[in-house]
């Protein structure tokens, strides 16, 4: 992972992309700058595009130009509606504003073919009936140069009448294709005429049945870059060898505009799928209950689990730039979430495992209030009441019957605080037929009311707690990495579900939560004092609430490896 040279002394980001970005406007090359993310919307965005969308829209704002957001929707057999609201959704939330500049490939369809039919003209394109196979055949390999096609002499008119029956629909899917007549002795094989448009009787979400041709990637990028008059066209490493031909068809068509186009290495995370593909295939296989399943390293997915959006942003822009593919560890961005979720997120009480307490020396029915710290690095969130009473619940973990010497938290005849209230002490343990703890009798001392005793004896652990007459029931879910292996697939030749995690999703669901819990805003994450950060999920009803486990306080991982 690359996380040295990115960052200034005052943090504003730095990497080989802005540093391109600064002499072209430094030199004049260009007034100001114009980026554009252009999805294609044939799936979920995940983490992956949240690192283009970073560098995209980062580097707009830096530079006071502008991003646009393109749907690069040439592909209608796999696009849909659902997708594209998704993804407007998913930028929006990340923070991000497109403007007025939301633009779509297909909106550029008739400009397209018409510099199709330029090529064509100045014998630059020709219509192929060469299958697809055919054409792989004579395509050459990286030692070998490829053999023409025999349809490649045609003439310029008999290339346009073609073209313009294929656009007619006259032809069946794969019958023919437009390529651009380059070389094929390049060295370069995406210059040994790439197939610029292909016959698809489909439809499309925006044109429906209008095109039955459609143009590929390769020739409705950079044209739509022009288009919109995008100066840096910011692109991921795979596409590098693809660059000679973005040049070759802006410097050979008559558009508006002259972009060029950058590489930077795509983001990988460890224990992590990124590829819409295999995303695709964990949801339908029904691995997961949904793209936002919040397992999914899907923007989504991540939004339903409680993790801030700023802390994708402080990810993406810690792991940088760079030309150079690598693999991140998923904890690195973990540890963001953490950090903005410490310094930012509210504190609450709330019991997972519950060992219900029954204080005999507290009187029946009596009701106390303590004031807790809404979040002690934040002096301005004030405090909420929490009650008290005689009946409470401890997780079962803080108590242990026979505990060794540096056990903090209770045990038998040993005396604890509970968070904000009054040291405790255990006097009893009920068991059920099976041996198991069921409850503890205890005794408050009334002294030590607010946490602390007057004699100014010490007690060396708090624990938290749950009023058994207050607090509200809900269903807790808990997450670990969906896959058991830290390249998915590593070890059976690229099977990813081979190592897909069995026990990704573990369900409690006789918590105790505070009240105020019931009225956590969708969308807000706050810290269960000494458990983790948790947010309600979207399938919480007043009738019964579901929480998500955003993530624990500390990193356990570290431990479990060893
Ligand atoms: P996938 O392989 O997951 O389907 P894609 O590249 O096909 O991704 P697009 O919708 O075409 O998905 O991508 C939109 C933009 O996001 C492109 O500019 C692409 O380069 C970028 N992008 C996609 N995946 C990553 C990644 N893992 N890291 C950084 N940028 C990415
Ligand atoms: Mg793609």
């Amino acid at each position: 992972m690359n996380q040295t040279d990115n960052t200034d002394d005052d943090s504003t980001p730095r990497d080989f992309i802005r540093d391109i970005v600064h002499e072209d406007l430094n030199a004049g090359r260009t007034a100001s700058v114009v980026t554009r993310f252009p999805p294609e919307p044939n799936g979920y965005l995940h983490i992956g595009h949240a690192k283009s969308i970073c560098l995209n829209f980062g580097i707009a704002d830096e530079f006071g130009g502008k991003c646009h957001l393109r749907f690069d929707d040439t592909n209608p057999t796999k696009e849909e509606q659902e997708y594209i609201d998704a993804i407007q959704e998913d930028v929006r939330w990340l923070g991000f504003d497109w403007g007025e500049n939301l633009h779509y490939t297909s909106d550029y369809f008739e400009q397209l073919y018409s510099w199709a039919e330029h090529l064509i003209n100045q014998s630059m394109a020709y219509v192929d009936d060469l299958s697809a196979d055919e054409i792989r055949e004579h395509r050459g390999t990286l030692t070998e140069p490829g053999k023409n096609s025999p349809y490649r002499d045609r003439t310029p008119e008999e290339n346009l009448a073609l073209f313009q029956q294929m656009r007619a629909g006259e032809f069946e899917n794969g019958a023919k294709v437009l390529r651009a007549k380059i070389d094929m002795a390049s060295g370069n094989i995406n210059l040994r005429d790439p197939v610029i448009y292909r016959i698809l009787h489909a439809e499309h979400p925006r044109t429906g049945n209008e095109w039955c041709v459609y143009p590929n990637y390769d020739f409705a990028h950079g044209q739509s870059d022009a288009l919109e008059h995008i100066t840096h066209s910011i692109c991921t490493l795979e596409f590098e060898d693809h660059r000679p031909l973005y040049d070759w068809l802006i410097e050979n068509l008559p558009v508006p505009s002259e972009p060029h186009q950058y590489e930077f290495a795509r983001l990988n995370l460890t224990y992590t799928v990124l590829s819409k593909r295999r995303l695709m295939q964990l949801v339908n296989d029904g691995h997961v209950a949904g793209w936002d399943d919040p397992r999914m390293p899907t923007i989504s997915g991540y939004r339903r689990r409680g993790y801030p959006p700023a802390a994708i942003r402080d990810f993406a822009s810690r792991i940088g730039v760079s030309k150079s593919n690598a693999t991140v560890e998923v904890q690195s961005l973990e540890a963001c979430v953490r950090e903005d979720l410490n310094k930012n997120a509210e504190r609450r009480m709330a019991v997972l495992k519950p060992l219900k307490v029954v204080i005999e020396n507290y009187p029946e029915n009596q009701v106390e209030e303590f004031d807790a710290k809404n979040n002690p690095n934040d002096e301005n969130s004030g405090t909420r009441k929490i009650s008290f009473s005689r009946e409470l619940y401890i997780e079962q973990d803080d108590f242990m019957e026979d505990a060794p010497k540096k056990f903090f938290r209770l045990s038998l005849g040993r005396e604890v605080r509970f968070r904000y209230a009054y040291f405790i002490t255990c006097t009893d343990v009920i068991k059920d037929d099976a041996g198991e703890v069921v409850e503890l009798r205890c005794t408050y001392d009334p002294e030590t009311k607010g946490g602390n005793a007057p004699d100014g004896r010490k007690v060396k652990g708090t624990i938290h707690w749950a009023s058994a007459a207050h607090a509200v029931d809900a269903e807790i879910r808990q997450y670990d990495y969906l896959f058991s292996e830290e390249v998915p697939g590593a070890n059976s030749d690229g099977d990813f579900l081979a190592d897909i995690n069995a026990n990704s999703l573990t369900v409690l669901s006789e918590c105790k939560l505070e009240p105020a819990l019931r009225e956590l805003p969708l969308g807000e994450t706050v810290q269960f004092e000494r458990i983790g950060y948790f947010c309600a999920d979207k399938e919480s009803s007043s009738d019964k609430l579901v929480f998500n486990q955003t993530i624990g306080l500390r990193d356990t991982w570290a431990k479990k490896k060893s």
